[in-house]
């Protein structure tokens, strides 16, 4: 077991899981019940359900302890800003890179133009943000504890970026106390994401095998070329443009690393959520890529929260999309520029605002629809096919995040010759 690497136990569980899933779903069209009764289906719901929740369990001491073990590790706070700052810029800079693909493709594809369709009725049963102040609001937590218990990451950033910051202000033996303190409790949780993380394979395969026994492709075959769009768009951004940067920035073989980081590549797509995965992430990053511990600890867990790529660029792809169907519905409709720049603004803002959970991005959508005046029932078209490219958006936020780590530690000298 030992000598297979964690990559390939992955990709078995993945196999396994898309076999046991369209066998499951073959058995029960033979034999005429709902998936959704089977024994079969009730285990790989059960096994999802565990590792999804052990995930989660870590994220919160995870995120607190590293992100403030990791701003201890920059000795100062005026480094601590030149590097917050440098962070920043790489995080909007691959994000709006992201955006440019997304509408460059959605511009040349025009997936919604002539798309045949019934404005769906039932609007989405989510709670929704209304306006982009309550967007911003909403991350100031008023009550840490509580924040930390509903998994509002921002919220918890937030605090723990104070604690750290004024932590740094200490001076004498209660710093080194407290230094230590923090030091041993990230320890610890980085050994018990390791616990978890060795649950994977088997996890994931559960997460596939539950997906694809449910899933049809009718959906799919009418809605695609708007998933080709947005495939097609994250493809390239994962594929061509972080790799560039990779390259430019540090002189590495791009591919090597992101195949190091698969793992986190891997959890990130089945289980559609950065913020869940942000404890194989941390792991990699460190032991795999070699990058330093104060650098990957401090740049991973704000960017699983706020550097989203592909979010961006799936929000810039929707949100035109149903603009150019909308087109064909209401020929007095058309967006100024005015507009589509809010649209490119907004979605920037709404991939920083969006937490790392399972289609936190196609909620935040909605913002950017009522700002634009179109109609927010389009969603439903979407909701259908999601899930997937949820789980494909999340695999490149992951993968911005882990270059962007990748970048900032060269930059600063801290990414260890040869480990990956
Ligand atoms: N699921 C995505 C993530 O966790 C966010 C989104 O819905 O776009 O990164």
């Amino acid at each position: 077991m030992r000598r297979i690497k964690l990559h390939w136990w992955i990709l078995i569980g993945i196999g396994a899981g898309i076999f046991a899933g369209v066998l499951t779903q073959h058995l029960c069209i033979a034999a005429d019940i709902p998936v959704e009764s089977t024994a079969a289906y009730a285990a790989y719901d059960g096994i999802a359900t565990i590792f999804m929740k052990l995930l989660k369990m870590i994220v919160i001491p995870l995120v607190f302890f590293s992100l403030v073990s990791g701003m201890q590790g920059m000795g100062s706070l005026a480094r601590l800003g030149r590097l917050g700052f440098k962070t920043f810029l790489f995080y909007m800079g691959t994000s709006l890179l992201a955006i440019l693909t997304g509408l460059t493709l959605v511009n040349l594809i025009r997936p919604g133009v002539g798309f045949q369709v019934e404005v769906p009725t039932t609007p989405v049963d989510k709670e929704l943000p209304e306006t982009f102040w309550d967007v911003l609001t909403s991350m100031v937590p008023d009550n840490v504890i509580r924040a930390a218990a509903e998994f509002e990451l921002i919220g918890v950033i937030l605090f723990a970026i104070l604690f750290g910051a004024f932590m740094l202000t200490l001076e004498g033996e209660k710093k080194t106390v407290l230094s230590r303190f923090i030091e041993a409790c990230s320890d610890v949780m980085m050994k018990m994401t390791g616990f978890v993380i060795a649950l994977a394979p088997v996890g994931i395969a559960a997460l596939i095998a539950k997906l694809v026994s449910v899933t049809g492709t009718k959906v799919f075959i009418e809605m695609r070329w708007y998933v080709v769009t947005v495939a097609l768009a994250l493809g390239v951004h994962l594929l061509v443009t972080l790799p560039a940067l990779i390259y430019l920035f540090t002189r590495r073989n791009p591919y090597r690393f992101i195949w190091t980081m698969s793992p986190a590549l891997f959890t990130g797509f089945s289980t559609a959520s950065s913020s869940g995965t942000l404890g194989v992430t941390l792991k990699r990053a460190e032991h795999g890529a070699g990058i330093s511990n104060r650098v990957a600890s401090f740049v991973l867990p704000l960017g699983a929260t706020i550097n989203m790529d592909g979010t961006a660029l799936y929000e810039i792809v929707s949100v035109l999309f149903i603009a150019q169907i909308h087109a064909g519905i209401d020929p007095t409709f058309s967006l100024t520029l005015g507009q589509q720049l809010l649209i490119v603004f907004l979605g920037l803002a709404v991939s920083i605002g969006a937490a790392g959970i399972p289609h936190a991005g196609l909620v935040m959508m909605v913002i950017i629809l009522q700002a634009v005046g179109l109609p927010v029932e389009y969603t439903a078209l979407i909701w259908a096919v999601d899930r997937v490219l949820d789980m494909c958006r999340t695999v490149v936020n992951v993968t911005s995040d882990s270059s962007i780590a990748l970048m900032v530690a060269h930059g600063e000298g801290e990414v260890a010759e040869g480990s990956d």
